[in-house]
């Protein structure tokens, strides 16, 4: 969501004359878009701005004629320490959170005055902070998407993109801080989301990644007043011509309803892949979670899912160590992961945030436990992944060329499963689907050869044999 959100900056801020530079030496602006969810995210704010502040001071030092770059931190570290981080942190210019930054324009006119004043040239920074909630819903500020990169791939065709249709969360996972830092949940309505889909679509984009932190309690509202759910959505967004997949995440397991599990089984551009996070296989940490299902419950999701999609792929987020875990419950988890089999997973150490419950618990699990059970995990979870990528070998899939290779002459392409597949193609192809057949698996990826390539001449054409 902070890719989707950094480009939503960026369409905000073209009007003003910004465009991205390569990288933060030579730039007017630098944001910092952050991530509040575990510690470790949360800790690498506080020492690349001490390399921002360096290289501010090394420029006013070197070009004292130049106004000195803005110095900002957005996002949801940003919006959870706003006021400490610019008393920790007083070169900096700006500071706002996921909430606010259709404001953007208004932020730089302030510092820009704050800089008239001081003449810019005391190294301190003008300290704006925009950490509220506000009333109107940023979306409704935000100008037109613009064509270009918008799934911070870096060298990639422009053909897949992020498209936020869900925000903030209701559920209070005891261990998460989003509700705290995204805040309630709210469905955007779904002809916003349309729009924006055939804007996307019409600037190159085949394939749309639809987000929300609960991306299927989206209920947005319809255009005449009438309710919306994801599946709704996913079906009028398949009526887009051009659009050649659609994808969803994140989806919580107690959130998927008849009409989302249907859905897999008869809309053509809907990939089979969904990445479900179970975070535990125990029931008894589950309840201490709040997630508010057991470890059956989510079996009983994925084996209904897999009747209707048979190659449906799966993908999880799992936490290990949460307060009070036992060998026996972590044992749970990996029985559970035993017999869903992933396609690949994330799993992370129990991080306890300031301000959520389960940080208050009294049975932390000491960090070289958690460590443990995390490899252990993460063994298992891997052997999973190349075992699903091994039997993909021999098989012809469909893949949208989304970037260029290594190394001259090979691009790279996604398959419906969401492996990354390397191939020697040439560059025209960028951006089009074309049929691989599949040679080599790696850990993380796989190698195809094009299959027939007169014709990805004609990409309609390999659409209607796909
Ligand atoms: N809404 C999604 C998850 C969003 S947060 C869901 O409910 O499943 C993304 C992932 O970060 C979570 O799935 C969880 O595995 C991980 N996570 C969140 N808070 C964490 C914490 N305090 N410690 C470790 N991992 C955490
Ligand atoms: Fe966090 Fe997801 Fe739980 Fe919401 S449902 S509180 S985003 S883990």
């Amino acid at each position: 969501m902070n890719v989707y959100d950094t480009a939503r900056m960026a369409d905000v801020l073209a009007p003003l004359g910004y465009s991205a530079a390569d990288g933060p030496e030579d730039a007017d602006m630098v944001i910092l878009n952050t991530c509040h969810i575990r510690e470790k995210a949360a800790e690498k704010v506080y020492s690349e701005l001490g390399r921002l502040r360096q290289m501010k001071e090394q420029r006013m030092a070197d070009e004292p004629d130049r106004a000195p770059p803005v110095l900002a931190v957005a996002g949801c570290v940003a919006q959870a320490e706003g006021a400490e981080m610019l008393a920790r942190a007083p070169f900096l210019d700006i500071v706002f959170g996921p909430q606010t930054y259709h404001r953007l324009p208004e932020m730089i006119a302030r510092v820009e005055r704050a800089a008239g004043n001081n003449k810019g040239k005391s190294g301190r920074g003008a300290g704006i902070l925009d950490t509220e909630f506000p009333a109107e819903a940023k979306f409704d500020h935000l100008p037109k998407v613009s064509p270009g990169a918008r799934d911070g791939k870096g060298t990639m065709a422009g053909c897949t993109a992020f498209l936020t249709i869900q925000e903030g969360c209701d559920k209070f996972c005891t261990f998460c801080v989003v509700p705290y830092t995204r805040g309630v949940e709210f469905s955007r309505p779904g002809q916003a989301v349309l729009e924006e889909c055939r804007q996307l679509v019409s600037s190159g984009v085949r394939e749309v990644t639809l987000l929300g932190q609960n991306v299927n309690a989206y209920h947005g509202t319809g255009p005449d007043g009438d309710n919306w759910d994801l599946a709704e959505l996913i079906a009028r967004l398949a009526g887009i011509d051009g659009l050649a997949r659609i994808r969803y995440t994140t989806s919580h397991p107690r959130d998927i309803n008849d009409r989302l599990f249907d859905i897999h089984g008869h809309c053509e551009k809907l990939m089979p892949y969904l990445h479900l996070p179970a975070q535990s296989g125990s029931d008894r940490i589950l309840a201490a979670m709040n997630r508010g299902y057991t470890a059956a419950d989510y079996q009983a999701a994925v084996a209904r899912l897999r009747r209707i999609r048979p190659d449906i792929a799966l993908s999880g987020d799992f936490i290990v160590g949460f307060p009070g875990e036992s060998e026996a419950d972590f044992e749970a988890t990996m029985e559970l992961v035993r017999a869903v089999k992933y396609a690949q997973a994330y799993s992370f150490k129990y991080s306890p945030r300031p301000g959520t419950p389960a940080a208050l618990l009294e049975d932390q699990v000491p960090d070289e436990m958690r460590s443990e059970r995390l490899q252990r995990l993460q063994a298992l979870l891997d052997d999973q992944q190349q075992a699903f990528n091994r039997q993909m070998v021999g098989k012809r899939l469909p893949l949208l060329l989304d970037r260029g290779g290594r190394r001259p002459g090979q691009l790279v392409g996604r398959s419906p499963y969401m492996q990354a597949v390397h191939l020697d193609a040439s560059v025209e192809l960028l951006g089009r689907m074309v049929e691989v057949e599949i040679t080599a698996a790696h850990a993380n990826s796989l190698a195809g050869q094009l299959v027939e390539p007169a014709l990805h001449r004609n990409p309609r054409q390999l659409e209607r044999v796909r």
